[in-house]
């Protein structure tokens, strides 16, 4: 056996069967994606950066019932509300702390009316902290920018709710 491993070691056979493997594997298909140049595809039911929907005449979905509020188990989103003159109830404050969140989206199965949904988006890296608080107005953005999207991913996943 010492001699068979002198031999190997001798002939630098390990070596040779390395660069081997080297060799075929330039020319393998490839498994690594040039990220962010290139991405894999995302299920509809991927939790991302929060959104806030509308209905198609513009008005807000949410009606501040705060359920999404009650169930969030890290306490992530504050909610203030107030009638309007018609009577309709909606928010005066939506905020998400999204440095609290842990995305297991169940504000989002809380939400009645689909209003506020987690979209596809996580390249949401920042510099300061104070900006992950996301305000009504930066979630309404967030819907008003994805909405074909969103309107897809949750017609997708809605056999499955
Ligand atoms: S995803 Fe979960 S933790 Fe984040 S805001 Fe919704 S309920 Fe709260
Ligand atoms: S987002 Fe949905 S669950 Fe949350 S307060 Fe508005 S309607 Fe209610």
């Amino acid at each position: 056996m010492k001699i068979i491993r002198s031999l190997r070691q001798f002939l630098l056979l390990d070596m040779i069967k390395g660069f081997g493997i080297t060799l075929r594997m330039l020319f393998a298909k490839k498994f690594t994606l040039m990220y962010p140049f290139e991405a894999t595809p995302i299920s509809p039911r991927f939790r991302g950066e929060h959104a806030l929907r509308r209905y198609p005449n513009g008005e807000e979905r949410c009606i501040a019932c705060k359920l999404c509020e009650a169930v969030c188990p890290a306490q992530a989103i504050t909610i203030e509300a107030e009638p309007r003159a018609d009577g309709s109830r909606r928010t005066t404050r939506y905020d998400i702390d999204m440095v609290k969140c842990i995305y297991c989206g169940l504000c989002e199965e809380a939400c009645p009316v689909d209003a506020i949904v987690e979209g596809p988006n996580m390249e949401m890296a920042v510099e300061d902290r104070k900006t992950l608080v996301y305000t009504k107005v930066r979630l309404l953005e967030n819907g008003d920018k994805l909405e074909p999207t969103l309107a897809e991913r949750l017609r997708r996943d809605g056999g499955y709710r």
